[in-house]
């Protein structure tokens, strides 16, 4: 077992232990659930949008250097300069770059989860360049000195109580009360300042309009406007995956999108830039840049896990996981939580060093039911344990034991008898109808029972149905 591994299960484990930790998932996760089963229930044609998002997606995904040659022209000739990232360092390079050319103390971000990917904080942090979070739960995670937990709520693992004594700590004016409307204030007196006065703005995008070069972003809280329009350079951050070939395209996503997110019809901020401030703007930024960032999306059409790119970042396959809401977030290790993230990090940080990811889901395939863009996300997941599975990542006990298996199921009739004696063993430490305890399976009986093997198998009630029927 490798650190890594070891780490995975570590953080899972103090994950379910922390009684706070899943009192604050489960509050989120349970609303979120039920805000977007409302939403989707009062759009009669769900089911067609999402075949059509599908099939936008997908017509994006097999016609992917047409758009990105298109967008580019388009965004250029609006004033644009874009620049093209194979990997996450070369994305970060460049935005650390054309801040440094901007001769930048100050940069501020709005939420993106790109950002987080290509470890742009870290990257502005090294080049001693401040950066400042303005989404108002990105601003809790980097006072607290963590990552966010979920690609929608990133603080939705702290407790209101958590996030006063937070920001008791770190802002010059502290909040009065636990109020959610003091703890707001708090935060807005201490980022307003740091708003007019940043030299960089840099933001990620949710759509990328092929056919004029607009960038599409919404949020909920109007940081992105203010962290995009004052400052004198613009940087975007996308993956070349939020192409859409025009507006149109983009209002079907939005719309699935935001329902599936927050259960609302519409986000309260949905901006389109469009180039730099032209001369007869009232404001805007001087320069805007727009970093395209493969960073191993390519790899993923050459790899069949093309689906994967239809993602449009919504968070609902989390907040129906029964996995992520007992582990939370911090437990997969990567940006990404939740079943998308067991598929993206193995994709991001190799599969070696992730392979418990795609092995943290039971399949019960609500994820997929309730993905707007119809991902197959456990059969991606089962994709990824094979990978694994045949790249010889698996532990030698678990090889040893499916070896053995393996060897009695090419044998029917053996198999049978074995599995007769192994249930009546099984039966032996059964009491009151459940399994608590059993040897070889501590890993098991340590956190759950199992309901005791029935006396006769399936196949020998078969058997006998059949005397029965004298057939
Ligand atoms: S995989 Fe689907 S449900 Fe999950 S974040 Fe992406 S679009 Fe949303």
């Amino acid at each position: 077992m490798t650190a890594i591994e070891s780490t995975f299960k570590k953080r899972a484990q103090a994950a379910v232990a922390n009684k706070t930790l899943k009192a604050a998932i489960e509050r989120t996760a349970s609303t979120a659930e039920k805000k977007r089963a409302i939403a989707i229930a009062e759009l009669p044609d769900f089911s067609n949008m999402r075949s059509c998002a599908k099939r936008i997606k997908d017509h994006v995904i097999a016609n992917l250097d047409h758009y990105l040659e298109t967008f580019e022209r388009n965004a250029v000739a609006s004033g644009a300069k874009v620049h093209w990232a194979r990997t996450a360092e070369e994305a970060s390079h460049i935005a650390v770059d054309i801040c440094k050319m901007a001769k930048a103390k100050r940069v501020t971000r709005s939420k993106s989860m790109l950002g987080e990917e290509i470890g742009l904080p870290h990257a502005l942090e090294l080049a001693g360049i401040e950066c400042v979070e303005t989404d108002l739960a990105e601003h809790i995670v980097q006072l607290a000195g963590e990552r966010p937990s979920h690609i929608v709520w990133p603080a939705m693992h702290k407790s209101r109580e958590e996030i006063f004594s937070l920001f008791k700590s770190k802002h010059e004016k502290p909040p009065v009360s636990e109020e959610i409307a003091d703890l707001v204030l708090s935060a807005r007196r201490d980022l307003r300042q740091k708003f007019l006065t940043a030299d960089v703005g840099i933001s990620g995008a949710n759509f990328l309009i092929a056919d004029t070069g607009a960038v599409c972003v919404v949020t909920n809280e109007g940081n992105a406007e203010l962290t995009t329009t004052p400052p004198k350079v613009h940087i975007v951050t996308a993956g070349i995956e939020k192409l859409v070939p025009s507006i149109e395209h983009a209002f079907v996503l939005l719309r699935l999108l935001v329902r599936s997110a927050t259960g609302a019809d519409i986000t309260q901020y949905t901006t389109f830039h469009c180039g730099p401030k032209r001369p007869n703007d009232a404001d805007g930024p001087e320069e805007f840049h727009i970093i395209l960032v493969d960073n191993g999306r390519t790899q993923m059409l050459a790899d069949g896990m093309e689906e994967m790119l239809r993602c449009i970042r919504c968070g609902a396959c989390m907040n129906h996981c029964v996995v992520y809401r007992q582990v939370g977030g911090h437990a997969y290790g990567g940006t990404y939580p939740g079943p998308m993230g067991a598929v993206l990090t193995p994709v991001f940080d190799g599969l070696k060093q992730s392979r418990d990811l795609p092995h943290a889901c039971t399949l019960n395939g609500r994820c997929a039911e309730v993905c707007p863009v119809g991902i197959p996300l456990p059969t991606l997941l089962r994709q990824l344990r094979s990978r694994s599975w045949r790249s010889g990542y698996e532990p030698w006990l678990t090889k040893a034991n499916v070896s053995v298996w393996a060897q009695f199921a090419k044998r029917p009739k053996l198999y049978h008898a074995v599995s007769k004696i192994a249930s009546k063993v099984i039966r032996l430490f059964q009491k009151n109808g459940r399994i608590r305890w059993m040897p070889l399976a501590g890993n098991w009986t340590r956190h759950r029972d199992l309901p005791a093997p029935a006396s006769r198998s399936f196949m020998q009630l078969q058997r006998s149905r059949h005397k029965e029927n004298g057939s």
